[in-house]
Parts: C-alpha cells; sequence; structure tokens
C-alpha cells in the first residue's frame, strides 16, 4: 500500500473515542427504521438521525417522505455523507457534536421531530437527558447498550433501578422494542444492545413544571442515590447537598406514607418527585 492509501485506510478505521461499531445486519436497520417511523408519517415529516455514520440508516430513512437532518462529528463521515446527499435536498447532513448542535432550531419544529439514532456509547446518557429536557422531540427511538436499557426502565426495587430510571420515567414514558445482538455489529462490541422507545411525556411530571421543580428533583434523586444503602430519613437531613430539617423531612415522606427507614431504591419516580415539591423552600408568607 503506498502512503496516499495507508492515510486513507488510517482515516476510514473505526474511532473506538467516537463509539464507532456499524450496524451490518440489513434486517436490523429495517427493524430500526421502522420503529422510528411507526404509525402514520406526514409528508414532510422532520426526523433527526444522531451518528449517521457510514449510513446504514441513513440511507433507509432517506428512502422515505421525511425531512431527514444527520448529525455527525466524523470529519470524513460527515464529509462523505455530505457528498452522497449532495442531489437530494430533503437531507442535510451537519457536520457537528449532537451535544452542542441547536437541535430544536435545525429541524425547524422540534415537537413535531421524530429522532433515531444508533448512539456513541460513550455519550448515550447525556444525548438522553438533553432530549427529555423540554422543549422535547415527539418521539425517540435508540439503540443503546443493553445494560443502560436495563438502568434506564427499571422498576423500583430492583438492582438496576436508579437516577436514571427516575429521570428517563419522570419525563418519558420508555419501552424496550427488541435486543441486537453484537455480532450485528462492526467492529464487534464488547457488549450487546437494545432499542428503546423514548415517548416524551407533556411536560416533565412533577407539577408546577419549570426549572426549579426540575433543579430540585435532580438533587434530590442524585443524592439518594449517592448514599443508596443508607435511609432516607437520614439522606434528606444528613446529606451534605440536603440536610433538610428533621421535622421537615419527617412530613413529608409521612406524607407520601413512607416509612423514614425506607431506601432510594424502594422509592417510585412519582415519590421522588413529590418529595422534591414538599421539600422545596417556600418564599416567607406575606
Ligand atoms: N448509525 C451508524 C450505524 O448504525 O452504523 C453509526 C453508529 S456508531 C455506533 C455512532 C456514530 O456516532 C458514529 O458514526 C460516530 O462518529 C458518531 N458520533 C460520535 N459522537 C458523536 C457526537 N457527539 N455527535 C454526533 N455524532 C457522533
Amino acid at each position: 500500500m503506498n502512503r496516499r492509501a495507508q492515510a486513507g485506510a488510517a482515516r476510514n478505521r473505526p474511532k473506538r473515542s467516537l463509539g464507532q461499531n456499524f450496524l451490518v445486519d440489513a434486517n436490523l436497520q429495517r427493524k430500526i427504521v421502522a420503529a422510528a417511523l411507526d404509525g402514520p408519517v406526514d409528508p414532510d415529516e422532520p426526523v433527526l438521525e444522531i451518528g449517521p455514520g457510514r449510513g446504514a440508516l441513513t440511507d433507509r430513512l432517506a428512502c422515505r417522505d421525511v425531512r431527514l437532518y444527520a448529525v455527525e462529528l466524523d470529519d470524513a463521515l460527515a464529509a462523505a455523507l455530505t457528498d452522497r446527499y449532495a442531489d437530494n435536498p430533503r437531507v442535510v447532513v451537519v457536520h457537528g457534536d449532537v451535544l452542542r448542535v441547536d437541535l430544536a432550531s435545525l429541524t425547524g419544529d422540534w415537537a413535531a421531530t421524530r429522532v433515531v439514532g444508533n448512539v456513541p456509547y460513550n455519550i448515550v446518557v447525556p444525548i438522553v437527558f438533553r432530549l427529555l429536557a423540554p422543549p422535547c422531540p415527539k418521539e425517540v427511538v435508540l439503540t443503546v447498550q443493553a445494560e443502560v436499557a436495563d438502568r434506564m426502565l427499571a422498576a423500583p426495587g430492583s438492582k438496576t433501578y436508579g437516577a436514571l430510571s427516575v429521570g428517563v420515567a419522570l419525563a418519558a414514558r420508555a419501552t424496550r422494542l427488541f435486543n441486537v445482538p453484537r455480532t450485528a455489529f462492526r467492529p464487534v462490541p464488547r457488549v450487546d444492545s437494545a432499542v428503546i422507545r423514548l415517548a416524551p411525556r407533556s411536560g416533565f411530571r412533577p407539577a408546577p413544571d419549570d426549572d426549579e421543580s426540575r433543579d430540585a428533583v435532580r438533587a434530590l434523586v442524585r443524592a439518594a442515590f449517592s448514599w443508596r444503602r443508607k435511609q432516607m430519613g437520614t439522606i434528606l437531613t444528613r446529606h451534605p447537598d440536603l440536610r433538610f430539617d428533621d421535622d421537615e423531612a419527617r412530613r413529608a415522606l409521612k406524607s407520601r406514607s413512607l416509612p423514614t427507614r425506607i431506601r432510594p431504591e424502594q422509592v417510585s419516580p412519582e415519590d421522588f418527585a413529590a418529595l422534591a415539591e414538599a421539600l422545596r423552600p417556600r418564599p416567607p408568607a406575606p
């Protein structure tokens, strides 16, 4: 191989740092696109693809009557896709980081946008939280590590239930659609994957639906699971990020019929939201 060919081969080698495991199973490619575009799809509906890579899903999405926006960070892959769709005005390739691109403005109608992606494993959680922070898209279908799917969908009381499960449950209805074995990718990753659907709720569940309320829930949940073996009574009053007054904490737990000895993994997402709301500092009465 001459030096130029060697440089080209190195450029095209999958980059582990960008989570490049390409989906080569045509059946699964079809299944994912069918899941992402299920139900009636209006012509011109916006679809955002995260990490199109070599176009495994992109080509199939582009065949459908949608306006497709594909955000790819890799220079060479973004350039190749831009060339490939140069004559198709319904496909817009954006060379950028999905965590930084202004997604809502990109597609024009964010609330109507369906999002699909076989997403880089190292940034699944920030992507999910970004997509589930209002304003939210219409629906999200993602291929993620099976273990992350388990944590996202875990119910209270299970070993995998944690801050991620609570955050997802409060912001979306989450469903596991099907599994994807590691052998469906090249290079073959070390873990299996699963395809999940997230249907964002209209509004974050705790009322009132505002930034402060969301921040309060997040702070409480993060603190609780950082002390997951301790009891909620102790966490609420002793955790350095919380330190609520003893009486207030007891009253808040009682208002949800929760014993002070309950541990975080037994507390439902709704109860976390209600506790955060009950413990929110109130302005002094006039
Ligand atoms: N969709 C393709 C497939 O199924 O074969 C590629 C999937 S691969 C797991 C993830 C893709 O996301 C890669 O093409 C990678 O370059 C891209 N990527 C990684 N980080 C990204 C980021 N922050 N923003 C956008 N794309 C990213």
